[in-house]
Order: C-alpha cells, then structure tokens, then sequence
C-alpha cells in the first residue's frame, strides 16, 4: 500500500557547456556539456505525488535551444490528469523546478519554509546572481505548505531539508518495491557531481553542498540516487514512453 512506482519524465533538453555544471574552470569547461531537465512521478495504490513541476511554457519559450514539451503532456503520458495529482513536492523555488505548479488545483504543494522564506526575504532581491533563477509570477502566486526540516509527506515519501543549492532544497526518499529512491534533484545536477564531490557553480552554501552529498548517500543506502539534470538517466533505467523512464524496480546504480 506504501510502496511507489517511481518515473522521471524528461520535459526539456539542450546543451550546455560543463563549467555550466562544474564549478572550478578547467581546461574542460568550455565543452558543451548535454543537460536534461525533469519532472518525476511517484504512484501508489493512495497517492498521486508530483516532484517538481518544470518551467512554465511562457519562459520555456524564450529559452534559446530549449527543446520543451510541457510537464502535463508528459503526464498524460501515464496516464495521470493533472487534477489526479494530491501532493507537488517543490525540491526547491528555481524557475525550472516550480513553473507549472498552479496547473495542479488538486494538490497539496510541498516546501520548506526556509526555502520560501529566502526568496521573499530580503536577500533574493539583491543578489542579482540568484535572482534571474526565480520564477516571480510562481512565487506571487504559490499557495504552499511549508515544512520545517525532514517530514513524512505520505507514507512511504519522505522530504528531508539539505540546503547547499538553495538555501531551502529538499530531497526526496520514495519507498519502492525495489527499495529506497532517493529524488535528489539539483542537490546533485549529475551523477558525476555526486560521485566526484565536485559542486555546480550555482550554489548558495559551499559546505551545504558537500553536506547535501552526504545526506543523500545516507538516505539512498544501496538504492539509487537520482540527479537533476542528468541526460545518463534515460539511458540507465527502462524506457516506458518517449523521455520517461521508470525509476522503481530496476537495480539501478
Ligand atoms: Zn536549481
């Protein structure tokens, strides 16, 4: 009953350079670097939860050489009406993670307080090298409820409070039949961040980040962690429709 099928729908592509992705520039930085952008679903027998909501079709738009195709389409694909979906957990309020939330009138939208209150706060209008990653239509208009640190959500899905990329991200621990997943969005772009210790450049606490690193080992043990942006993930696990993948009963790695 607490078990979830996990998938993770791939709403957007393009290529990037990797010292987009890598902090510390190195002779391989200025390499184009392939990125993908997610949305992932989990499903029991009680509950329908949304990690993530993707970019809004207006700013998707003027995204040079973004190939996008809207989260709610991807759904559809599952099968899955955007009115069926009870919780949207926000890992964090960039604008590539947020940006549909309202098309799910249903749900009950998940995020940290800490999270919310940095991009309402003072600091978010100043520091103009964070500012461009929020989406302000979202935020006026998000009817959240926050959370403060590691809560259940349902049973079986956990969010837990890591910090380092935001200064409120959260990762996610899904309960599989193969064992834990943990959705650890931008707390690891790709699998290589995670598995070199080497932070993206776009962070707000440095030692947050290595925390993050962490935590997320800690949560996963032996099941799979799944990164943020990472084209590989449509290679690694099974292809159930065109750009998703199921997570949740594969061995994974
Ligand atoms: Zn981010």
């Amino acid at each position: 009953m607490n078990e979830f099928e996990v998938y993770a729908l791939c709403y957007g592509r393009r290529t990037g350079f990797r010292g987009e992705h890598f902090l510390g520039y190195d002779g391989n930085s200025a390499e184009p670097h392939p990125t993908a952008y997610y949305v992932w679903l989990a499903v029991s027998p009680a509950h329908t939860v949304l990690v993530d909501a993707g970019i809004r079709a207006e700013r998707a738009r003027e995204i040079p050489g973004l190939d996008y195709v809207e989260p709610v389409r991807l759904l559809a694909e599952l099968g899955v009406g955007p009115e069926a979906v009870d919780h949207v957990v926000l890992t964090h309020l960039h604008y590539d993670h947020c940006g549909t939330v309202a098309r799910f009138p249903a749900a009950r939208v998940v995020v940290q307080r800490s999270e919310v209150d940095y991009w309402t706060g003072p600091w978010a209008k100043r520091i103009e090298r964070e500012r461009w990653l929020l989406d302000e239509a979202v935020l006026e208009d998000l009817r959240a409820d926050p959370v403060d640190g590691d809560v259940e959500v349902v049973p079986g899905l956990s969010v837990h409070l890591v910090g380092g990329h935001t200064a409120g991200m959260q990762v996610v621990r899904v309960e599989t039949g193969s064992g834990p997943v943990v959705l650890a969005s931008d707390a690891s772009h790709f699998h290589e961040n995670i598995e070199t210790d080497r932070p993206a450049p776009l962070l707000h606490s440095m030692p947050g980040v290595y925390g993050a690193f962490d935590r997320v080992r800690e949560l996963a043990g032996s099941g799979p962690v799944v990164p943020g942006h990472d084209p590989e993930v449509l290679a690694r696990y099974p292809p159930v429709a065109d750009r998703i993948v199921r997570i949740s009963g594969t061995s994974g790695s």
